[in-house]
């Protein structure tokens, strides 16, 4: 089953994505890491990125296409695909359904993550990973177990996103009522829609999102 999450940021997408590829060894693509893998190693496109991305608007149409072309171009994914922080336009999801069309995939299920937007806020502030397996903690509702010590792999080296502070999460924000939230819309027509509370306990929202997808 090939599904979307679809969530403002700090919605819980990642979080939700990483217990699906642990439970069901579906496969994540999200674009915000991709283009976070591309700054890091210092390709030409993640320089072009990084000034967008650090401001908290949207980096190009085709620039996000071409990477998701990619990585449908394989055979992976045969357990399914979650898509994460991709679409964000309409374009985008137009986009999207061509590829998976063109490689005879289908869109199975947009489970769309309600968080308001206090919360969100929130959220991201206190947001770091691991700077090894990418495990997503939070300063007050998901520490580490031990103090600086993944509870994942054991590693003691955190990463913070320079685009976790309030400015540009009020730009992220306007720019995912702007620009993304009309996808609730296209894919409630599409008849691929279903929507969850994402707040309360990781765990609740894990088996909402079981839910969604068993509907
Ligand atoms: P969040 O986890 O806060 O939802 P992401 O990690 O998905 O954020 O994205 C971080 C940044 O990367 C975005 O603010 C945007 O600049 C860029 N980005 C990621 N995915 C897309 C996309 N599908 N289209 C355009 N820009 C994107
Ligand atoms: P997104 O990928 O949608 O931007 P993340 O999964 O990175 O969101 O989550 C954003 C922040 O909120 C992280 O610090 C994460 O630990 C925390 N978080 C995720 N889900 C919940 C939840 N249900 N309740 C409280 N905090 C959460
Ligand atoms: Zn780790």
């Amino acid at each position: 089953m090939n599904i979307i999450l679809l969530g403002p940021p700090g919605a819980g997408k990642g979080t939700q994505a990483h217990r699906l590829v642990e439970a069901r060894g579906m496969v994540q693509l999200s674009t915000g890491d991709m283009l976070r893998a591309a700054r890091s190693s210092g390709t030409e496109m993640g320089k072009r990125v990084a000034d967008i991305m650090d401001r908290g608007e949207l980096v190009t149409d085709e620039i996000v296409i071409g990477l998701i072309e990619e990585q449908l171009d394989g055979d992976a994914g045969a357990h399914g695909i979650i898509f994460d922080g991709f679409p964000r336009t309409l374009a985008q999801a137009d986009a999207l359904g061509e590829l998976l069309s063109a490689k005879g995939k289908t869109l199975d299920a947009v489970v769309e993550m309600r968080v308001d937007d206090t919360a969100l806020v929130k959220r991201v502030i206190g947001r770091f990973t691991c700077g090894n397996c990418g495990e997503v903690y939070h300063d007050e509702t998901k520490p580490t177990a031990k103090d600086d010590i993944c509870d994942k792999c054991g590693n003691s080296e955190f990463k913070r996103r320079a685009d976790d502070n309030e400015e540009s999460m009020r730009t992220r924000l306007m720019t995912y009522y702007r620009e993304t939230s009309p996808l609730i819309g296209y894919y409630y027509a599409h008849k691929r829609l279903r929507s969850i509370d994402g707040l309360g306990e990781i765990e609740a929202v894990a088996s909402r999102v079981e839910g969604a997808l068993a509907e």
